[in-house]
């Protein structure tokens, strides 16, 4: 047997604790893994928390990633002892995801640890760092070069997303504002590549006017609601901001006018469905670009039993970086 964290609901309220199960516990799918690393990202949060309805059936093992071996595989895609990852396609949410020592999924689902990374060093990024990369890889779609004038904002910088966005942006050779609400955590950004540090309060308010000054070439956004409207009213002619994240609210208000008068665009970023051409893509490009000793100098570990704490936290915009979980302790 192995241990899992699992998830029970009672009276509408969700309660984790951690048990033993067998493989014959696991749902169907072609492939069973040994899971070597999970994570917790901002969605985990939600779920180990029973907020936003993500998961519908009880008992469920959360965790939306994983990277480990396969042990025993029914599709020619993949052979015992193949390392792979898994973000996305609702594990997690409406299959069992990552929590537990051992996985069972979709073979359409894994691809595989790309060259260069280790599994822990995958989970890392997990579907945190893998969107920011979907968000940079749109950005340079639209168009964005390192000789474009002006900074690329980064939104919730030293959170997951935010900080593997900073750190790729910065790899590539462009100027990053990161923009936080933690003041404390300016030097743990510049030692990221932000070259300059915003307070979340000067970019997190509605615009009052319909266009604010041109400032910003380009941005990865974690944050929506208000941040999310006044980054476009500042985008410079042309820019584009990737919409990731609702950390701060789903709802803004906005004119027309960016689009109409500068050319604005928001590029809209899911990593949970990306086709599997994209997601080898990217995997690639994140193993190719991140400097491993500033991945490992953002990433925290933590067991099976700390993840109530932990997903307590990430909800409060409390974690720094990245959170990976060892589900064999
Ligand atoms: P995270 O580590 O908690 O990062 C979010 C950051 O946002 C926080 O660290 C904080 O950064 C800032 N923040 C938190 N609450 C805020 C508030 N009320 N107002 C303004 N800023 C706030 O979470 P994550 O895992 O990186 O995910 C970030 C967001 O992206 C989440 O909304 C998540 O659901 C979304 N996401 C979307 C996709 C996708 O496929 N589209 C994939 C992954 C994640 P500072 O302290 O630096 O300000």
């Amino acid at each position: 047997d192995f241990p899992a964290l699992m998830l029970d609901e009672a009276d509408g309220k969700v309660t984790a604790s951690i048990r033993r199960l067998t493989e014959s516990d696991l749902p169907e799918g072609e492939v069973l893994v040994k899971v070597e690393y999970s994570t917790l990202n901002y969605k985990d949060g939600m779920i180990l928390n029973g907020l936003g309805r993500l998961v519908r059936k009880y008992p469920h093992v959360p965790g939306v990633d994983f990277a480990g071996t396969v042990e025993t595989s029914a599709s020619p895609e993949f052979k015992p002892g193949d390392k792979v990852i898994l973000t996305g396609w609702r594990v997690g949410e409406t299959h069992w995801g990552g929590y537990g020592a051992k996985a069972r999924v979709k073979a359409e689902w894994l691809v595989p640890l790309p060259h260069g990374l280790s599994t822990r060093q995958a989970m890392a990024v997990g579907t945190a760092g893998f969107t920011a990369m979907l968000a940079v890889m749109a950005l340079e779609d639209h168009g964005l070069r390192t000789s474009d004038e002006g900074e690329v904002l980064v939104t919730g910088a030293a959170g997951g997303l935010g900080s593997i966005a900073v750190l790729l942006l910065s790899k590539l050779g462009y100027r990053v504002a990161a923009s936080t609400g933690r003041d404390s955590l300016g030097d743990y950004l510049r030692s990221l590549g932000a070259t300059s540090i915003i307070d979340r309060a000067e970019v997190g308010l509605a615009p009052a006017k319909p266009l604010l000054s041109e400032r910003w070439a380009a941005a990865v956004d974690s944050v929506g609601g208000a941040t999310l409207a006044n980054t476009v009213a500042s985008l410079r002619m042309r820019g584009a901001v990737a919409s990731c994240g609702n950390a701060g609210g789903i709802e803004f208000n906005l004119t027309v006018l960016p689009f109409l008068l500068r050319g604005a665009c928001i590029l809209g970023i899911d990593s949970v469905m990306a086709p599997k051409p994209q997601r080898l893509i990217a995997w690639k490009r994140l193993a190719e670009l991140l400097p491993l000793d500033k991945l490992d100098s953002l990433t925290t570990e933590i067991r099976l039993v700390d993840l109530p704490e932990a997903a307590a936290k990430i909800l409060k915009g409390d974690i720094k970086g990245r959170v990976v979980v060892d589900p064999n302790r």
